[in-house]
């Protein structure tokens, strides 16, 4: 049980990092750093604080690490609160959220996307908001890229379905001839989107990654090798 709950400021140079101070039924010590990226520290319940204040000053190069390996964790995972930085095509925007009664909506202005919610809205409220701003802008620009790059095939695109992906950036069913692009796309340069149709619509024609494939791509895009190859070194998707 806790019968005090301070908070310190551990001595780091430039800046200062609060550390919860928990007295408790302990022998020993013990600093950790929680999943929200707090840190923690137990220590016995009648040892002095300056015990706490020197051990905290030994563990100055570990917690240092370990909010740099959490700010690193925490920077895969958005919150959607104002001041996250929001991958769009390309650039990085700065999210604003507004609180406000009536139905959630998003737009892009300028540097901002501007995130309108209901007050309380929870991270999934506010994740599938952003979600369907993707998916438009997505549609938008595939309603522009997708018949130039069929013309350049001299084909028939299939239906077209937008989805996040885990393992993707997008796919071709050559039977049914869909054409599946991965909604992450809209976080990355336009270009590549250009590539991911350009390789879909070469499945058209060959279903495998052979030679064949490669010449009939490259004959269209150029620059399909580099461009497969720095959509592909970033993440674990695949063109598909
Ligand atoms: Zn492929």
């Amino acid at each position: 049980m806790d019968i005090s709950r301070n908070k310190f400021d551990s001595p780091g140079e430039n800046q200062k990092i609060p550390i919860y101070l928990t007295r408790k039924q302990v022998r020993h010590l013990r600093l950790r750093i929680t999943d929200s990226g707090e840190f923690h520290l137990s220590i016995p319940w009648r040892a002095p604080l300056r015990l706490a204040e020197g051990f905290i000053e030994e563990q100055r190069d570990w917690i240092t690490a370990q909010q740099d390996r959490y700010r690193f964790r925490a920077s895969d995972k958005p919150r959607y609160e104002t001041g996250d930085v929001i991958p769009w095509w390309g650039a990085n925007l700065r999210l604003e959220v507004q609180e406000k009664p009536g139905r959630a909506k998003s737009e892009v202005l300028g540097e901002v996307v501007r995130l309108t919610v209901p007050p309380g809205s929870d991270l999934e409220k506010r994740q599938r908001t952003l979600d369907k701003l993707r998916k438009n802008s997505l549609e938008t620009r595939l309603a522009a890229l997708l018949p130039k790059w069929a013309a350049a095939f001299e084909v028939e695109p299939g239906p077209v379905r937008i989805r996040r992906m885990k393992s993707r950036w997008g796919s071709c069913n050559p039977r049914t001839r869909a054409l599946t692009f991965n909604l992450e796309l809209t976080t990355r340069d336009p270009k590549y989107l250009e590539y991911v149709i350009a390789h879909e619509l070469t499945h058209y024609f060959f279903p495998n990654h052979g030679p064949e494939f490669h010449a009939l791509l490259a004959s269209k895009l150029p620059a399909e090798r580099s461009l497969r190859r720095e959509l592909n070194g970033r993440g674990a998707n695949s063109a598909g």
